[in-house]
C-alpha cells in the first residue's frame, strides 16, 4: 500500500470569536489518501491555514520539506519510521510548536489507516485496550456570568458527570476574584463531583501559591496550567509548595523532551499532551513512557472535534492508570457535526470505540460548509 495524496482542510465557523479561549470554532483536518482505497483521518490543535502551509509547502532542502511531498510513495502503516521522517524533514522550520501540531494530524491519520487495513481498532494496535468505557470529565469556561455557569455546571451533574472542570474566562486578575470563581464552581456542582481548575497560565510562581492556599478549602482534583509552561524553576516551587494538591500542564507542550522537564525538573503530578499537538499516537506513545517510568499521570487534554475525541479515547484505553478524559462540552458544529459517529456519553462515561482505525466517519456535508479553502 502506498499513499497517493495527504490534503489538509481548513474549518471556520462564520461567527467565530477570538476573544473566547475556545479552539473548536475553527480546525484543520487531515486526510490521507492510499492506492488501497483507504482514506485515513486526523487533525491539529492548532492555526488552521498555518498546518496547512506545513502540509502543503514545497521542497527547499533535507530539512526543510513540506509533509505531503515527504509521504506520497511511502507504506502508510510504517508509523514510526514515518514519523522520524518527518521531523526530521522538518528540523529548519520546525522542533517543535506548530509543525509538531502538522505532523500530529498525519500521525493520527496514518495510525487510522493502519487500523482500517488491518480490521482492527487503534487501541489494539497500541497495544491492547484495559478497559471499554472511561468516565470523562465535562469540560467547560469560567463565565463573568456566574448565574448562566452555575446553570450549564449543574446541568452537567445531573447529566451524570461526575468530574467538572472550569478554566480561563475571568480567572486570573485577582486573588479574591479567582476565589469567588472557584466557590461559584464547586457550589454549582455540590460535592459529589470532581472539580478540576484550569487557570490558563495565568499567574507567576507565587502568585499560584497564594492560590494553591486559598482554593484548597474547595477540594480541586487538581489546579491546571497555573503558570507559563516553560517555567521550570517556578514549577518546582509550586510543587513543592501544593502539598498535595495534584498540579498539571502540558496542553501546550509538543516534544517528549519538555514532557520529562516537567515531570523531572518541575515535579507537576499530571501531563497533559494533546494528540493532536504532541506528535499523534506516535509521540504520546513515548511522552505516556516518561509518566509511567516516574510514577506521574498521563491525562490527555482534547479540545477539538470527534476525530480527537474518537483518538483521545483509543490512546485512554490503553494506559494502565487513568481517573477520567477530557471531554469538552462546546456547542460549536464543528464540535458537535464534523463527525457522524461520535463516541457515545451516557452517565458521564464514554464507550471506548471498537471498530476499524478510528471509527470515526467524517460529515463530509459539515466539512463542505464550512472549508475556508474553496
Ligand atoms: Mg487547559
Amino acid at each position: 500500500m502506498k499513499i497517493t495524496k495527504v490534503e489538509a482542510i481548513p474549518l471556520r465557523i462564520p461567527d467565530l470569536d477570538s476573544s473566547r479561549a475556545d479552539g473548536i470554532q475553527d480546525d484543520v483536518i487531515v486526510r490521507v489518501h492510499t492506492d488501497a482505497g483507504i482514506t485515513g483521518v486526523g487533525e491539529a490543535d492548532a492555526s488552521p491555514d498555518v498546518v496547512k502551509a506545513l502540509v502543503d509547502a514545497p521542497e527547499s532542502w533535507m530539512r526543510s520539506r513540506g509533509l505531503a511531498g515527504m509521504l506520497v510513495g511511502e507504506d502508510p502503516l510504517h508509523t514510526e519510521r514515518l514519523w522520524d521522517k518527518m521531523y526530521h524533514g522538518t528540523l529548519w522550520m520546525g522542533r517543535g510548536g506548530v509543525t509538531l501540531e502538522a505532523i500530529s494530524a498525519v500521525d493520527i491519520a496514518l495510525w487510522d489507516i493502519k487500523g482500517k487495513a488491518l480490521g482492527l481498532p487503534v487501541h489494539t494496535l497500541l497495544g491492547g485496550a484495559r478497559r471499554t468505557t472511561v468516565p470523562v470529565y465535562a469540560s467547560m469556561l469560567f463565565e463573568a456570568d456566574r448565574g448562566l455557569m452555575r446553570e450549564r455546571a449543574s446541568r452537567h451533574v445531573a447529566e451524570g458527570y461526575r468530574a467538572v472542570k472550569f478554566g480561563w474566562g475571568p480567572m486570573g486578575p485577582d486573588l479574591a476574584t479567582d476565589v469567588a470563581l472557584v466557590r461559584a464552581a464547586r457550589e454549582a456542582i455540590g460535592d459529589g463531583a470532581e472539580l478540576l481548575i484550569d487557570a490558563g497560565a495565568a499567574w507567576t510562581a507565587q502568585e499560584a501559591i497564594r492560590r494553591v492556599d486559598a482554593f484548597r478549602e474547595f477540594r480541586p482534583f487538581w489546579l491546571e496550567e497555573a503558570l507559563a509552561s516553560d517555567d521550570l524553576a517556578g514549577w518546582a516551587r509550586l510543587t513543592a509548595a501544593a502539598r498535595g494538591m495534584r498540579i498539571a500542564t502540558g496542553e501546550q507542550e509538543t516534544l517528549t523532551g519538555a514532557f520529562r522537564d516537567l515531570i523531572e525538573v518541575g515535579h507537576v503530578d499530571v501531563i497533559q499532551p494533546d494528540l493532536a499537538r504532541a506528535g499523534g499516537f506516535t509521540q504520546c506513545r513515548r511522552i505516556a513512557d516518561v509518566a509511567v517510568a516516574n510514577h506521574a499521570l498521563c491525562v490527555p487534554h482534547a479540545w477539538k472535534s470527534g476525530i480527537l475525541v474518537a483518538a483521545t479515547l483509543h490512546f485512554a484505553a490503553t494506559l494502565a492508570e487513568i481517573p477520567f478524559v477530557e471531554y469538552t462540552v462546546a456547542a460549536s458544529p464543528l464540535r458537535r457535526d464534523l463527525v457522524r459517529t461520535d463516541v457515545r456519553v451516557a452517565d458521564g462515561t464514554a464507550q471506548i470505540p471498537d471498530t476499524p482505525g478510528l471509527g470515526v466517519e467524517l460529515n463530509d456535508e459539515v466539512v463542505a460548509r464550512y472549508r475556508t479553502d474553496r
